[in-house]
């Protein structure tokens, strides 16, 4: 059971948490470190992978941001190899990063702020990438008087800490994927540097072991 609480680091003041404790505890290092700003807004938001509920994120997020703004930095933290698609879905409305216009109405694009579409408690989705896709699935945590510290709006409050991956010789940590076991059999694919220089496969097909929900999808190397 121990694995089931996915421990995590609150990023405010480097204390640890779980990820079901998450909020709560950002909320306590928040108020100790930076004092409530009433004068502040932002919605707090956990991510984390919808078929990999191991790898978590929370964002604080000012309370007019776009979703384009949040995509951009779920990209760069999380998710970004070779400019896919992605898709926020949210009360069964679908927000495209590309969206095609000629689909119809249904699809929107991102350009659209989340002060009129989040409230506390809402659950939505997320996807990268509609070939080696991607899910997420998010929760908005709470409101908060508190203001994100960088500049473009959207900080990383707090983060899992990366899954204990094992070699499946060794079982030293592992930190290579063979792409070619992985696809032959979907385990046994993790190995560490030594090992994966022994086994058979070829070396080009393998990508780096990541702290990301996208780990070893398309061209991922974090
Ligand atoms: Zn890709
Ligand atoms: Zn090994
Ligand atoms: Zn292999």
């Amino acid at each position: 059971m121990a694995e089931r609480t996915y421990p995590g680091v609150c990023l405010v003041d480097g204390t640890e948490t779980t990820k079901r404790k998450a909020k709560n505890d950002i909320k306590k290092s928040l108020t100790k470190e930076r004092g409530q700003d009433q004068e502040a807004a932002s919605w707090l938001v956990q991510f984390s992978g919808k078929y990999r509920p191991q790898y978590w994120i929370v964002l604080l997020i000012e309370k007019d941001a776009t979703l384009k703004a949040i995509d951009s930095k779920l990209r760069s933290l999380w998710l970004e190899c070779c400019g896919h698609l992605s898709q926020f879905t949210i009360y069964g409305h679908k927000f495209q990063s590309n969206p095609d216009r000629n689909y119809g109405d249904d699809e929107e694009g991102m350009d659209i702020s989340v002060e009129s579409l989040f409230r506390v408690g809402l659950v939505g989705e997320h996807l990268y990438d509609f070939g080696d896709s991607t899910h997420l699935t998010f929760k908005v945590l709470d409101f908060l008087p508190f203001a994100p510290k960088n500049r473009n709006g959207i900080e990383l409050v707090a983060q899992n800490h990366p899954p204990d991956i094992r070699c499946s010789s060794c079982g030293e940590p592992a930190d290579r994927i063979c792409l070619e076991c992985l696809y032959d059999s979907g385990v046994e694919a993790f190995f560490c540097e030594d090992c994966f220089e022994e086994h058979e496969c070829d070396e080009d097909m393998s990508l780096p072991v990541v702290n990301s929900p996208r780990i070893g999808q398309c061209g991922y190397e974090g």
